[in-house]
Protein backbone atom coordinates (compact mmCIF):
# COMPACT_ATOMS: atom_id res chain seq x y z
CA UNK A 1 0.00 0.00 0.00
CA UNK A 2 1.50 3.49 -0.96
CA UNK A 3 2.95 5.10 2.20
CA UNK A 4 0.10 7.99 2.00
CA UNK A 5 -2.85 5.70 1.71
CA UNK A 6 -1.34 3.84 4.86
CA UNK A 7 -1.13 6.64 6.88
CA UNK A 8 -4.85 7.45 5.70
CA UNK A 9 -5.80 4.71 6.39
CA UNK A 10 -3.68 4.44 9.86
CA UNK A 11 -5.55 7.57 11.06
CA UNK A 12 -9.10 6.38 9.93
CA UNK A 13 -8.50 2.97 11.70
CA UNK A 14 -7.81 4.95 15.07
CA UNK A 15 -10.58 6.87 14.42
CA UNK A 16 -12.78 3.90 14.08
CA UNK A 17 -11.14 1.60 16.59
CA UNK A 18 -13.12 2.39 19.41
CA UNK A 19 -16.04 1.02 17.63
CA UNK A 20 -14.95 -1.11 14.58
CA UNK A 21 -13.67 -3.93 16.72
CA UNK A 22 -16.36 -3.59 19.20
CA UNK A 23 -19.72 -3.64 15.88
CA UNK A 24 -20.55 -6.99 14.90
CA UNK A 25 -22.76 -7.11 12.24
CA UNK A 26 -25.69 -9.25 13.00
CA UNK A 27 -27.08 -11.18 10.03
CA UNK A 28 -30.46 -10.41 11.40
CA UNK A 29 -32.83 -7.63 9.95
CA UNK A 30 -34.96 -7.75 13.16
CA UNK A 31 -35.46 -4.02 14.32
CA UNK A 32 -35.18 -3.97 18.40
CA UNK A 33 -38.15 -2.40 19.48
CA UNK A 34 -37.79 -3.08 23.28
CA UNK A 35 -37.10 0.76 25.04
CA UNK A 36 -36.08 0.83 28.89
CA UNK A 37 -36.93 -2.76 30.71
CA UNK A 38 -39.91 -2.64 32.70
CA UNK A 39 -38.45 -1.67 35.55
CA UNK A 40 -37.62 1.86 33.61
CA UNK A 41 -40.78 2.33 31.85
CA UNK A 42 -42.55 1.79 35.04
CA UNK A 43 -40.18 4.70 37.08
CA UNK A 44 -41.47 7.34 34.32
CA UNK A 45 -45.02 6.10 34.98
CA UNK A 46 -44.59 6.16 38.60
CA UNK A 47 -43.17 9.76 38.54
CA UNK A 48 -46.07 11.45 36.64
CA UNK A 49 -48.33 10.29 38.30
CA UNK A 50 -46.78 12.22 41.49
CA UNK A 51 -46.65 14.74 39.34
CA UNK A 52 -50.74 15.00 37.93
CA UNK A 53 -53.53 16.59 39.07
CA UNK A 54 -56.20 14.62 41.02
CA UNK A 55 -58.75 15.74 37.83
CA UNK A 56 -55.83 14.64 35.46
CA UNK A 57 -55.46 11.46 37.25
CA UNK A 58 -58.80 10.39 37.21
CA UNK A 59 -59.46 11.00 33.55
CA UNK A 60 -56.38 8.35 32.57
CA UNK A 61 -57.52 6.04 35.15
CA UNK A 62 -60.92 6.00 33.50
CA UNK A 63 -59.53 5.33 30.01
CA UNK A 64 -57.05 2.80 30.90
CA UNK A 65 -60.36 1.00 32.95
CA UNK A 66 -58.64 -2.52 34.58
CA UNK A 67 -55.02 -1.62 33.33
CA UNK A 68 -52.62 -0.06 35.07
CA UNK A 69 -50.27 2.56 34.59
CA UNK A 70 -47.25 0.57 34.63
CA UNK A 71 -49.34 -2.04 32.56
CA UNK A 72 -50.05 0.58 30.46
CA UNK A 73 -46.68 2.08 29.56
CA UNK A 74 -45.46 -1.41 28.03
CA UNK A 75 -48.29 -2.72 25.82
CA UNK A 76 -45.77 -1.40 23.30
CA UNK A 77 -43.34 -3.68 23.49
CA UNK A 78 -46.01 -6.40 24.88
CA UNK A 79 -47.66 -6.48 21.27
CA UNK A 80 -44.90 -7.31 19.22
CA UNK A 81 -45.54 -9.94 17.09
CA UNK A 82 -49.21 -8.80 16.43
CA UNK A 83 -49.35 -7.94 13.38
CA UNK A 84 -52.43 -5.81 13.65
CA UNK A 85 -50.14 -2.65 15.17
CA UNK A 86 -47.31 -3.60 12.56
CA UNK A 87 -47.32 0.24 11.57
CA UNK A 88 -46.07 0.76 15.57
CA UNK A 89 -43.09 -1.07 14.35
CA UNK A 90 -40.46 1.79 14.27
CA UNK A 91 -42.17 4.02 16.87
CA UNK A 92 -39.75 3.05 19.55
CA UNK A 93 -36.40 4.90 18.11
CA UNK A 94 -34.92 6.64 15.57
CA UNK A 95 -31.91 6.62 14.20
CA UNK A 96 -29.02 9.86 13.24
CA UNK A 97 -25.70 10.20 13.09
CA UNK A 98 -23.64 12.38 14.76
CA UNK A 99 -23.80 15.45 13.04
CA UNK A 100 -27.33 14.68 11.73
CA UNK A 101 -30.43 17.22 12.26
CA UNK A 102 -33.76 15.67 13.52
CA UNK A 103 -36.21 16.50 11.18
CA UNK A 104 -39.86 14.95 11.54
CA UNK A 105 -39.78 12.88 7.51
CA UNK A 106 -37.17 10.61 9.43
CA UNK A 107 -38.81 7.25 8.47
CA UNK A 108 -41.45 9.45 7.07
CA UNK A 109 -42.54 10.38 10.44
CA UNK A 110 -42.64 6.73 11.94
CA UNK A 111 -40.08 7.70 14.73
CA UNK A 112 -39.90 8.23 18.17
CA UNK A 113 -39.98 11.59 17.93
CA UNK A 114 -42.63 12.35 15.47
CA UNK A 115 -45.23 9.85 16.87
CA UNK A 116 -44.92 11.49 20.73
CA UNK A 117 -45.80 14.67 19.55
CA UNK A 118 -48.60 12.82 17.50
CA UNK A 119 -49.92 11.17 20.37
CA UNK A 120 -49.95 14.46 22.50
CA UNK A 121 -51.53 16.48 19.52
CA UNK A 122 -54.03 13.63 19.14
CA UNK A 123 -54.93 13.80 23.23
CA UNK A 124 -54.99 17.28 22.88
CA UNK A 125 -58.41 16.79 20.55
CA UNK A 126 -59.53 13.90 21.41
CA UNK A 127 -62.81 15.55 20.87
CA UNK A 128 -62.38 13.58 17.44
CA UNK A 129 -61.23 10.14 18.66
CA UNK A 130 -62.91 7.38 20.12
CA UNK A 131 -62.63 6.38 23.91
CA UNK A 132 -60.75 3.49 22.96
CA UNK A 133 -58.67 5.98 20.42
CA UNK A 134 -57.79 8.08 23.39
CA UNK A 135 -56.43 4.80 25.58
CA UNK A 136 -54.64 3.64 22.95
CA UNK A 137 -52.70 7.25 22.40
CA UNK A 138 -52.35 7.28 26.06
CA UNK A 139 -50.79 3.99 26.09
CA UNK A 140 -48.91 5.16 23.27
CA UNK A 141 -47.75 8.93 24.97
CA UNK A 142 -46.80 6.95 28.14
CA UNK A 143 -44.28 4.53 26.00
CA UNK A 144 -42.80 6.84 23.85
CA UNK A 145 -42.08 9.35 26.40
CA UNK A 146 -39.64 6.49 28.07
CA UNK A 147 -37.87 5.61 24.88
CA UNK A 148 -37.58 9.13 23.94
CA UNK A 149 -35.31 9.22 27.11
CA UNK A 150 -33.42 6.31 26.65
CA UNK A 151 -29.95 6.82 24.70
CA UNK A 152 -29.67 4.67 22.64
CA UNK A 153 -33.27 4.84 20.89
CA UNK A 154 -32.29 8.20 19.81
CA UNK A 155 -28.44 6.79 18.63
CA UNK A 156 -26.81 6.37 15.31
CA UNK A 157 -27.88 4.39 12.21
CA UNK A 158 -24.55 3.09 11.67
CA UNK A 159 -24.89 0.18 14.85
CA UNK A 160 -28.22 0.15 14.67
CA UNK A 161 -28.75 2.29 18.23
CA UNK A 162 -25.90 0.25 19.68
CA UNK A 163 -27.68 -3.03 18.95
CA UNK A 164 -25.06 -4.22 16.68
CA UNK A 165 -22.06 -3.47 19.29
CA UNK A 166 -21.42 -6.64 21.25
CA UNK A 167 -19.87 -6.19 24.86
CA UNK A 168 -19.19 -8.92 27.34
CA UNK A 169 -20.90 -8.38 30.73
CA UNK A 170 -20.16 -11.65 33.94
CA UNK A 171 -18.79 -13.19 31.06
CA UNK A 172 -21.94 -13.31 28.83
CA UNK A 173 -22.47 -11.76 25.36
CA UNK A 174 -25.26 -8.56 25.17
CA UNK A 175 -25.62 -5.80 22.93
CA UNK A 176 -25.20 -2.47 23.71
CA UNK A 177 -28.12 -1.63 23.23
CA UNK A 178 -29.46 -4.32 26.01
CA UNK A 179 -26.89 -2.70 28.57
CA UNK A 180 -28.56 0.47 28.13
CA UNK A 181 -32.44 -0.76 27.92
CA UNK A 182 -32.39 -2.83 31.39
CA UNK A 183 -28.72 -3.56 33.02
CA UNK A 184 -27.92 -0.04 33.68
CA UNK A 185 -30.44 0.51 36.17
CA UNK A 186 -30.80 -3.06 36.99
CA UNK A 187 -27.34 -3.20 37.86
CA UNK A 188 -27.01 -0.79 40.43
CA UNK A 189 -30.74 -1.38 41.84
CA UNK A 190 -31.89 1.99 40.69
CA UNK A 191 -34.70 2.64 42.61
CA UNK A 192 -37.71 4.39 42.67
CA UNK A 193 -36.84 6.63 45.70
CA UNK A 194 -33.90 7.77 44.45
CA UNK A 195 -35.64 9.07 42.33
CA UNK A 196 -38.62 10.43 44.38
CA UNK A 197 -36.51 11.92 46.51
CA UNK A 198 -35.30 14.26 43.94
CA UNK A 199 -38.70 14.51 42.80
CA UNK A 200 -39.91 16.24 45.97
CA UNK A 201 -36.64 17.94 46.61
CA UNK A 202 -37.77 20.03 42.81
CA UNK A 203 -39.84 23.00 42.82
CA UNK A 204 -43.59 22.88 40.72
CA UNK A 205 -41.51 25.97 38.80
CA UNK A 206 -38.89 24.08 37.85
CA UNK A 207 -41.08 20.72 36.57
CA UNK A 208 -42.92 23.37 34.30
CA UNK A 209 -39.19 24.38 32.97
CA UNK A 210 -38.06 20.72 32.47
CA UNK A 211 -41.05 20.17 30.51
CA UNK A 212 -41.34 23.25 28.53
CA UNK A 213 -41.02 22.20 25.10
CA UNK A 214 -42.28 18.96 22.97
CA UNK A 215 -40.07 15.87 21.94
CA UNK A 216 -37.91 17.68 19.42
CA UNK A 217 -36.38 19.70 22.16
CA UNK A 218 -36.71 17.12 24.78
CA UNK A 219 -34.53 14.57 22.77
CA UNK A 220 -31.62 16.68 23.00
CA UNK A 221 -31.35 15.53 26.74
CA UNK A 222 -31.04 12.05 25.10
CA UNK A 223 -28.36 12.39 22.80
CA UNK A 224 -26.29 14.33 24.97
CA UNK A 225 -25.81 11.28 26.97
CA UNK A 226 -24.56 9.41 23.91
CA UNK A 227 -20.72 10.46 24.50
CA UNK A 228 -20.81 8.41 27.87
CA UNK A 229 -22.78 5.74 26.26
CA UNK A 230 -19.76 5.14 23.80
CA UNK A 231 -16.90 5.79 26.29
CA UNK A 232 -16.27 1.89 26.20
CA UNK A 233 -12.01 1.36 26.02
CA UNK A 234 -12.69 -2.21 25.83
CA UNK A 235 -15.67 -4.89 24.89
CA UNK A 236 -16.12 -5.60 28.73
CA UNK A 237 -18.73 -3.97 30.54
CA UNK A 238 -16.76 -2.27 33.77
CA UNK A 239 -18.10 -1.70 36.99
CA UNK A 240 -16.88 1.99 36.64
CA UNK A 241 -18.86 1.95 33.16
CA UNK A 242 -21.84 1.35 35.29
CA UNK A 243 -21.11 3.98 37.85
CA UNK A 244 -20.98 6.60 35.22
CA UNK A 245 -23.76 5.36 33.72
CA UNK A 246 -26.30 4.71 36.26
CA UNK A 247 -26.74 8.61 37.28
CA UNK A 248 -27.22 9.28 33.15
CA UNK A 249 -30.05 6.73 32.52
CA UNK A 250 -31.59 7.67 36.47
CA UNK A 251 -31.75 11.55 35.65
CA UNK A 252 -32.92 10.46 31.72
CA UNK A 253 -35.59 8.43 33.68
CA UNK A 254 -36.42 11.67 36.07
CA UNK A 255 -36.97 14.18 33.01
CA UNK A 256 -38.92 11.75 31.22
CA UNK A 257 -41.36 10.70 34.22
CA UNK A 258 -41.26 14.74 34.75
CA UNK A 259 -42.37 15.64 30.79
CA UNK A 260 -44.85 12.71 30.88
CA UNK A 261 -46.69 14.31 34.39
CA UNK A 262 -46.66 17.88 33.47
CA UNK A 263 -47.75 16.83 29.91
CA UNK A 264 -50.85 14.77 31.26
CA UNK A 265 -51.89 17.81 33.26
CA UNK A 266 -52.03 20.14 30.01
CA UNK A 267 -53.83 17.75 28.07
CA UNK A 268 -56.08 16.80 30.99
CA UNK A 269 -56.79 20.06 32.38
CA UNK A 270 -59.76 21.40 29.63
CA UNK A 271 -62.71 19.52 29.00
ZN1 LIG B 1 -40.22 0.72 23.13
Amino acid sequence: MPRIFKAKYAELAIQRFRLVFLVTLLSSTTIATFGWGRKGHNIIVDVAQRIVTKSTNDSITKYLADETWQAASVWMDELRGNSQYDYMRKWHFVNMEQNEAYSSNIENGDNVVNQLDVAIRNLKNRRNLTPDQVTLNIKVLFHLMGDLHNPLHVGYGYDRGGNDVKVLFNNKTYSLHRIWDTEIIEVKQTTQSDIMDRLQKTKKRKLKRIAKGSAPKWLADSRSALPVVYSLTTDTITTQYFEQGNPVAENLLFLGGVRLGVTLNQIFRKY
